[in-house]
C-alpha cells in the first residue's frame, strides 16, 4: 500500500487534513483510524454525550495517575475513538480562544500563528448561523449554531446576576472580544452533532484518492534513516504497513500523538531506554508540558423549576423525545453547558483568566461511571462551574511499555503552582458572589455542594482538590516552537530532528487556549493543510 500522505487519526484535526489534502485529486491520502464508524445514533444526537462518555466502543477511556493536586484522586479522561475523534463525543461548545492566545503563540517564536494569521483559518472552517462578517465565516464546512432560542429561561438569571456583579454581556465570544457573559454556540446542524467527521471527512470519503481505514491502530512510524517512510499498524488481527511517498502526519490527539512518537523512538532518552526502544531522536519535550482545564462546580437547589423538572418525569422524557424525533429540536438537540463567559478574577489581570459554565440541570445523584443526562436529579437544581483559562501547572505523559495497545501514563499535576491554586479560589469566591446576587439569589434555595459551611481560602482550596475535575482539554504534549530541545515541532509542524513527519492536532498548541479546544484544533488542521500543500509547491 503506497500513498502520498498517511494521516494517523481521524479526529478534529485529522478530518480537516484528510479533506483538504485530497481536495484537488492530485494526491492519494490514507487515513488510519483506530476507532470505528461515527454512524451511531448516540454520536449524532447531541444528548448522546451522556452515553458516549463511558462507551468503550467509542472512547479510549483513559485514567490518569493519582494526582497530588487532586488529593491523590485519579481523573477519568474520555477521548474519542471513532471517526471524528473527540469532536464526535464532545459537549459541542464552540470557542475559538482569545486573540492574545495566538499572539502569545507567535511571540513564542512561531511565525504565522498570531491572531491575524489564524483568523482566516477560523473563518474558512466555519458556517455561522448568524452569517459571516469580519470575524465569522459563512462558507465553511463546520456549522456553528446559535441555539439560544432553545435554551432554558434560567440562563437569563445567570446572565443578569453576572451583569449585576459588574461583568458585561457578550453576544459573541468568537467575535471582536471574548470577555463577558452570554450564551454558548454549539457545533451542530439540524439538531445533529457537527463533528469534524460530518463537516470534513464524510463529504471527502466519496473521493477515489482518499482511503479511510477504520479499526486501524497505528503502532509505529517507519523510517529510512531519519526520513519517515510509512506507518506500521494493527488491523484485523494482523500487523500491516503502509508507505508514504511524501509525508506522515500524526493527528492522534494530545495523548496518542506523543505516544506514537515515543513508540517510534522520538522521546525522552531515558524513557526509551527503560522500554528498550532504540532512540532515533532523543527529545525530552515529547509528552512534556501537558496542560488541561480543571473545573470545579457548585450545585444549587432551586426555588423554581429547572430542566431537572422537565426531564425527570417519564412524560417529560417522552415529550422531549417526541420533539426531537419530529422536529430535531428541544433539549435533546442542544448541549449541556448553555450559558457562561470569561472574566478577570481581579482588575489587575490584563485579560480574562477564568471561564464560567452555567447549566440549568444537575445529575449529582448519578451512580459512579454513568452520566445519565436523560435522568437528572429528581429535584429542581442547577449548577455553576469555573475553570482557569490559562493554568500554569504542567503535567507529562509517557509510555508504560513498548506495547502500542497499553495506555499511556498520564500525570496532569493539577494545581501544582500557587498561581493556579489562587486563581481557582478566586473563581469559587466569584461563584459564591454570583449566587448571592439577584436575580440568581432569588431562586437559590441552598448551595448543596459543597455547601456554605465550606468557607475560607484553605477550605475552598481543599474542596477544589477533592471535587474539581478535567473539562477534557489536554494540549501541548508535542508543543510547537523554534527550540528543538524544548519543543517537538517547528512552526510548519515538522517534527524536529527527522524528515517527512508532522504533528497536527491539539498536542502542538504551544500553550492551551482560553476556552474549549475543538475550534482551535480544527483551525490547526486548516492551517496545517496549507503548510503541507505549500511545501509540495501547491499554494
Ligand atoms: C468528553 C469531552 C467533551 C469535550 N467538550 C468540548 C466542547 O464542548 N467544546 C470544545 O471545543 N472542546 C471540547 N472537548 C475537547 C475537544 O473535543 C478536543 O480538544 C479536540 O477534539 C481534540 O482534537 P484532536 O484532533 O487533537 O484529537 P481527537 O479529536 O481526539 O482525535 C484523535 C483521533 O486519533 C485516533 N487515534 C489515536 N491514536 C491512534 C492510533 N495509534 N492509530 C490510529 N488512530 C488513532 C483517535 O481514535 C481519534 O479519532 C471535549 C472533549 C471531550 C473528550
Amino acid at each position: 500500500m503506497q500513498f502520498d500522505f498517511i494521516i494517523v487519526g481521524a479526529g478534529s484535526a485529522g478530518c480537516v487534513l484528510a479533506n483538504r489534502l485530497s481536495a484537488d485529486g492530485r494526491f492519494s491520502v490514507l487515513v488510519l483510524e483506530a476507532g470505528g464508524s461515527d454512524r451511531r445514533f448516540w454520536v449524532q444526537t447531541p444528548i448522546g454525550y451522556g452515553k458516549t462518555f463511558y462507551e468503550p466502543s467509542l472512547n479510549w477511556m483513559y485514567t490518569t495517575e493519582p494526582d497530588p493536586g487532586l488529593g491523590g484522586r485519579e481523573s477519568y479522561w474520555p477521548r474519542g475513538k471513532v471517526l471524528g475523534g473527540s469532536s464526535s463525543i464532545n459537549a459541542m461548545v464552540y470557542i475559538r480562544g482569545q486573540h492574545a492566545d495566538f499572539d502569545d503563540w507567535r511571540d513564542l517564536g512561531n511565525a504565522g500563528w498570531g491572531w491575524d494569521d489564524v483568523l482566516p483559518y477560523f473563518r474558512r472552517a466555519e458556517t455561522s448561523s448568524r452569517g459571516g462578517d469580519t470575524w465569522r465565516g459563512d462558507g465553511g464546512p463546520l456549522w456553528v449554531n446559535d441555539v439560544s432560542a432553545s435554551y432554558h429561561p434560567l440562563n437569563r438569571h445567570f446572565i443578569d446576576a453576572a451583569l449585576a456583579c459588574g461583568l458585561t454581556e457578550n453576544p459573541d465570544f468568537n467575535g471582536a472580544d471574548q470577555e463577558g457573559v452570554g450564551l454558548y454556540e454549539i457545533t451542530a446542524r439540524g439538531g445533529l452533532r457537527m463533528s469534524a467527521a460530518r463537516a470534513y471527512l464524510r463529504p471527502a470519503m466519496k473521493r477515489s484518492n482518499l482511503t479511510v481505514l477504520t479499526g486501524a491502530h497505528a503502532s509505529r512510524v517507519l523510517f529510512s534513516q531519519r526520513r519517515a517512510r510509512g506507518v506500521e499498524f494493527l488491523h484485523d488481527g494482523a500487523i500491516r504497513q503502509a508507505d508514504a511517498r511524501r509525508e506522515v502526519i500524526l493527528c492522534g490527539g494530545a495523548i496518542n500523538s506523543p505516544q506514537l512518537l515515543q513508540l517510534s523512538g522520538i522521546g525522552p532518552g531515558e524513557l526509551l531506554r527503560e522500554h528498550g526502544i532504540p532512540a532515533l531522536h532523543a527529545n525530552d519535550a515529547v509528552g512534556a508540558h501537558l496542560q488541561d482545564h480543571l473545573c470545579v462546580t457548585h450545585y444549587y437547589r432551586s426555588r423554581v423549576p429547572t430542566l431537572n423538572n422537565r426531564l425527570s418525569p417519564w412524560w417529560g422524557k417522552m415529550l422531549a423525545g417526541m420533539q426531537y424525533v419530529l422536529f430535531r429540536s428541544g433539549q435533546l438537540s442542544i448541549g449541556v453547558n448553555q450559558a457562561g463567559g470569561f472574566f478577570r478574577s481581579n482588575p489587575d489581570r490584563p485579560r480574562p483568566n477564568l471561564q464560567l459554565y452555567f447549566c440549568p440541570m444537575t445529575y449529582t445523584k448519578a451512580p459512579p461511571g454513568t452520566r445519565p443526562l436523560m435522568r437528572p436529579d429528581p429535584f429542581p437544581a442547577f449548577l455553576n462551574g469555573v475553570s482557569q483559562c490559562r493554568p500554569t501547572s504542567r503535567g507529562w505523559l509517557g509510555i508504560r511499555s513498548p506495547d502500542p495497545l497499553a495506555p499511556m501514563k498520564i500525570a496532569p499535576n493539577y494545581l501544582s503552582t500557587e498561581e493556579d491554586q489562587r486563581e481557582m479560589v478566586e473563581g469559587v469566591r466569584f461563584l459564591r458572589r454570583l449566587a448571592a446576587t439577584p436575580p440568581l439569589a432569588d431562586i437559590v434555595e441552598s448551595e448543596y455542594e459543597p455547601g456554605l459551611a465550606v468557607d475560607g481560602d484553605e477550605a475552598l482550596l481543599e474542596d477544589i482538590r477533592q471535587r474539581a475535575d478535567t473539562v477534557f482539554h489536554p494540549t501541548s504534549t508535542c508543543r510547537m516552537g523554534p527550540d528543538p530541545s524544548s519543543t517537538v515541532v517547528d512552526e510548519r509542524l515538522r517534527v524536529h530532528g527527522v524528515e517527512a513527519l508532522r504533528v497536527a492536532d491539539a498536542s502542538i498548541f504551544p500553550t492551551v487556549t482560553s476556552g474549549n479546544t475543538n475550534a482551535p484544533t480544527i483551525m490547526v488542521g486548516e492551517k496545517a493543510s496549507d503548510l503541507v500543500l505549500a511545501d509540495c509547491g501547491m499554494k
